[in-house]
């Protein structure tokens, strides 16, 4: 019974007191897509475990110790999405969408699974909003893709956030740079960590994002991949940073940026904060213009970032920024007996149809523990009703915050005189304010 009431480690329910800040944040994710021209996208939970093998790369971390797989009942390799970029690849491929106007742009709001181990801002299932262009090779998008980061971040409220940026460069200046890097850890072979061991002849680039601490501090002093761009690499990289220049968009080049995914070229980078602890990446994302390729399509160029939004939650606490409070109940109608709840069901219903957020009882209380409720849950009015109100079709009308009472109309004209009422209750309110600030 305890197992089965405990939720797997390194999962999160999301309680309706905490529902509004994940709903502010997605709308907030929602506005900026839209504002920036990118349009939704989703995609199965689940993928042919292939997909990621060789879109994430079978060097990576994620690939090698996190994915969530499993052999379904027809025998088939499965796996629930560690990451978004790969699957928006295969749905953009099995729907023929590069046939459309370029760039296409798309955006993603959605559940991921690692296995790792579950810490602050670290779970088994998280959540990313994610944005990816394909189609452009040229820097101006690398940058209006990290403006549109950076919009979201300001949207939010959050400030304080370092961009991070690096180029890694394209196959061409990869070779050289693998070379360089071979011949560094080799001479370390000893020290390194099994996996970084592997790595060595495979992906020499992904011992840099070992975790393990002996493997980091190796790393510290390798030769870095920004000294060994090609020149079309160095003038993409200097032009994106240009454009950020251009947009008052302040970032700090760091080096030792490359990214834990092995689909990255060129454009690198991260959000970061201080304010979080040791997972204070909010924001990872770059250009990659093989992907498409490897995953079957024509050659296309593309970029993207992901946020995770647990860590951003965590980050919008830490900095106490503010979420919008969630919608109170506008009037609750409080019956006493069959016959006004008849008409009190009738009452929310003609309200709700006007557009109006309406409650009843719903579990028989009596009219004390009916107004206690109503308080509550912060109803804004309350109106009751019984056997008297319904026969004179007048009731008393609540203003729950000012305590006043005031008559209102049971016919036809109840929702325009309670508008009326609601109206002149919120301008008697900023009156108040304002008074307040006066005095
Ligand atoms: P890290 O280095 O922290 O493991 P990563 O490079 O694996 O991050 P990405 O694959 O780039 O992360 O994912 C983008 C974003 O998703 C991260 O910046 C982070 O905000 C979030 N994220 C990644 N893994 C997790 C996780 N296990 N739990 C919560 N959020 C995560
Ligand atoms: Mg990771």
């Amino acid at each position: 019974m305890a197992v089965m009431l405990s939720a797997p480690r390194g999962t999160q329910d999301v309680l309706p007191s905490q529902s509004g800040k994940w709903q502010f944040i997605e709308e907030c994710a929602r506005k900026t897509a839209t504002v920036f021209g990118f349009k939704e996208v989703r995609f199965p939970t689940f993928e042919h475990t292939e997909l990621f093998c060789r879109g994430v790369g079978d060097t990576t971390d994620v690939v090698q110790k996190e994915m969530y797989t499993f052999e379904d009942k027809g025998g088939r390799s499965i796996t629930l999405r560690p990451e978004g970029t790969a699957s928006t690849v295969r749905t953009i491929l099995s729907n023929g969408l590069l046939s459309e106007a370029l760039p296409l742009k798309l955006y993603y709001l959605t559940s991921c699974f690692r296995y790792e181990k579950p810490q602050a801002g670290r779970l088994r299932e998280f959540h990313q909003f994610g944005m990816e262009c394909f189609g452009s090779a040229e820097p101006i998008a690398d940058a209006q893709l990290i403006a549109s980061a950076s919009y979201f971040f300001k949207v939010l409220g959050i400030s304080g956030l370092k961009l991070e940026l690096n180029s890694i460069g394209c196959p061409e200046c990869r070779k050289k740079y693998h070379e360089a890097l071979k011949k560094y850890f080799e001479e370390k072979n000893e020290s390194l960590c099994e996996t970084c061991i592997g790595r060595l002849e495979k992906n020499p680039m992904r011992i840099l994002d070992c975790k393990s601490p002996v493997c980091s501090e190796i790393a510290k002093d390798a030769p870095k991949v920004i000294d060994y761009l090609c020149d079309e690499c160095d003038t993409h990289f200097k032009k994106v940073q240009q454009y950020l220049d251009a947009m008052g968009i302040e970032y700090t080049v760091n080096p030792n940026i490359v990214r834990g995914l092995d689909y990255y070229t060129k454009t690198v980078f991260e959000f970061v904060s201080s304010s979080i602890g040791a997972q204070g990446t909010v924001c990872g994302g770059g250009r990659y213009d093989g992907l498409v390729e490897t995953l079957g399509g024509a050659k296309t160029c593309a970029l993207g970032y992901a946020i995770g939004i647990e860590r951003l939650i965590l980050l919008m606490q830490a900095q106490e920024a503010a979420f919008p409070e969630s919608k109170k109940c506008e009037i609750y109608i409080a019956p006493m007996g069959e016959k006004a709840s008849v008409k009190a069901c009738k009452m929310v219903s003609a309200l709700r149809d006007e557009g109006f957020f309406a409650e009843c009882d719903l579990v028989g209380r009596g009219i004390k523990a009916q107004m206690k409720y109503a308080n509550k849950i912060g109803a804004e009015f309350v109106v009751v009703i019984g056997d008297n109100e319904i026969e004179e079709n007048s009731a008393n009308l609540k203003d729950m915050n000012s305590g006043e009472e005031s008559k209102i109309s049971l016919g036809d004209s109840f929702i325009k005189e309670f508008y009326d009422k609601k109206l002149s209750a919120a301008c008697n309110n900023v009156l108040s304010s304002l008074e307040n600030l006066t005095k």
